[in-house]
């Protein structure tokens, strides 16, 4: 290791920050986020500098070795060499700790990338090695952490004296606070109920048993059109603490394997013509896993409120009084239309966009045809694929011209998609001529005439 982590407390300490450009504007934030007395030295201070808030101590003057006298830490963001290295050398025959901007060989301390959930703060640093792979890095960790792992932090902060005192031995504590990290407590304020969480820790340290009866629930989450890059931070939170993952055939491995590895995985794979398990089935299984103790996650295809059933679903939790939340996700017809470079609105050709199924219960395709078939109109239908040719022929037979362009997209975002361009007189043929499969999605109206220019993805223009 070449450099030791650690987190400074700076708080009211004197600090200089040795430049006055954008660069040294952002470390004399950084700084002052800490709650460093910051003074900043250099000849011609950027605005920028003096609108901050606090103002820091301006000196606009050439830095002096005096400026040293007093300060906890020094960072030099100045564009001369020379100086820089001077300041350094300075600094540390006086013991003071010094960062140099992007010239670790001069540094006695670097600064890290930072994952910020204050007061919980991820540092990631690559020895000054490759500073970008950091940053990336700290991307990736971004996305890991709750929005609220912060407010979480602070609520233990708050209670860890009084749990101290409730539990005498330090297993004890840490129970109690793996049981609040990884429960019902936790889940609370990431939905932003910390009032509610709040209560429910102190209930737990008032009732003092550490045998919590695993509470069951279950979370109906979309799991995106495919590419599993697609799914939310929430959704891949909640795979991660999955016990259960109940999951349909739209659902791509790739997805799936986001949950922990020991979690259980049952499919409950769906076809448009046939079910394979029923969806009563699937509503009992749901209940009896929470009623188990489980946390489920049930992972539908796109958005669980859009053709996916998820209101019933969770009708039915409901009235089993078990404990769910529902996690959007990007439905089909987004996914495809940013995949296919098919804007679903445009100024020009439509200014509204209507979602149907071209599946109904019955089998048959019954619609109102009458508005799907008004102008300006982009019409986006999901399950379509057998019905396809019966689709194109009424909404000709209600007044959309024979040319209007269609498109019909099959594994959209992944990366075996595949799209087939025509117009409502002849797409059925197209279709069956390129042997397109569901899972497919038709999108009707003329700003499937954009893909040719705003084709970004790939796919074959059939
Ligand atoms: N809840 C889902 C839709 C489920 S209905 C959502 O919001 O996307 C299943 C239908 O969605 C399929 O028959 C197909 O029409 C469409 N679909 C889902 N994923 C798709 C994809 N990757 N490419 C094309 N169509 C898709």
């Amino acid at each position: 290791m070449d450099f030791l982590p650690a987190f400074l407390n700076i708080k009211d300490q004197p600090c200089l920050v040795v430049g006055g450009g954008s660069v040294a504007t952002r470390k004399v934030e950084l700084l002052q986020r800490a709650g460093g007395r910051v003074t900043v030295v250099a000849p011609g201070i950027e605005a920028g500098i003096r609108a901050l808030d606090p103002v820091p101590v301006c000196l606009d003057e050439a830095f002096e070795p005096r400026h040293l006298n007093g300060m906890t830490l020094v960072i030099v963001a100045t564009s001369l060499p020379g100086l820089n290295e001077s300041i350094a050398r300075q600094a540390v025959s006086r013991n003071i700790p010094v960062n140099v901007v992007d010239n670790p060989a001069l540094c006695s301390f670097i600064l890290p990338s930072i994952v910020d959930r204050d007061p919980v703060i991820v540092a990631i640093g690559s020895s000054g090695a490759a500073p970008v792979l950091a940053r990336l890095t700290r991307t990736r960790i971004e996305t890991l952490l709750p929005a609220a792992l912060g407010t979480l932090a602070s609520l233990a902060g708050k209670y860890r004296q009084a749990v101290k005192e409730r539990f005498g031995t330090p297993t004890e504590r840490r129970r109690f606070w793996e049981g609040v990290f990884e429960g019902d407590i936790a889940d609370q304020i990431y939905r932003g109920r910390a009032g509610e969480g709040e209560r429910q820790l102190q209930a737990l340290l008032a009732d003092g048993d550490l045998d919590f009866p695993p509470a069951g629930e279950v979370a109906l989450v979309g799991g995106g059109p495919g590419d599993p890059e697609l799914i939310t931070m929430k959704a891949v939170r909640l795979l991660q603490r999955a016990d259960v993952v109940v999951y349909d055939r739209l659902i791509s491995d790739a997805v799936v394997d986001l949950a922990r590895r020991d979690a259980q995985k049952i499919y409950a794979g769906k076809t448009s013509s046939k079910h394979s398990m029923p969806q009563a089935e699937i509503n009992d299984l749901l209940v009896e896993l929470a009623r188990a103790g489980k946390r489920v996650v049930r992972l539908k295809g796109g958005d669980p409120f859009i053709f996916g059933r998820g209101g019933e679903e969770i009708g039915e939790l409901m009235k089993h009084h078990i404990s769910f939340q529902v996690v959007p996700g990007i439905t089909a017809a987004s996914g495809c239309s940013s995949y296919c470079g098919i804007p679903l609105t445009h100024r020009d050709h439509a200014q509204s966009v209507v979602f149907a199924t071209g599946h109904l219960q019955n089998d048959s395709v019954d619609l109102d045809w009458e508005s799907l078939a008004k102008p300006k109109q982009t019409v986006v239908i999901y399950m379509g694929l057998l019905g396809l040719e019966t689709i194109a022929s009424e909404l000709i037979a209600h007044g959309r011209a024979p040319e209007t362009p269609v498109a019909v997209v099959h594994n959209a975002t992944l990366p075996d998609q595949d799209i087939v361009i025509g117009a409502l007189m002849n797409i059925a043929e197209r279709v069956k001529v390129a042997g397109l499969v569901s899972p497919a999605l038709i999108i009707v109206g003329e700003v499937v005439g954009l893909h040719d220019r705003l084709n970004w993805y790939g796919g074959v223009a059939g």
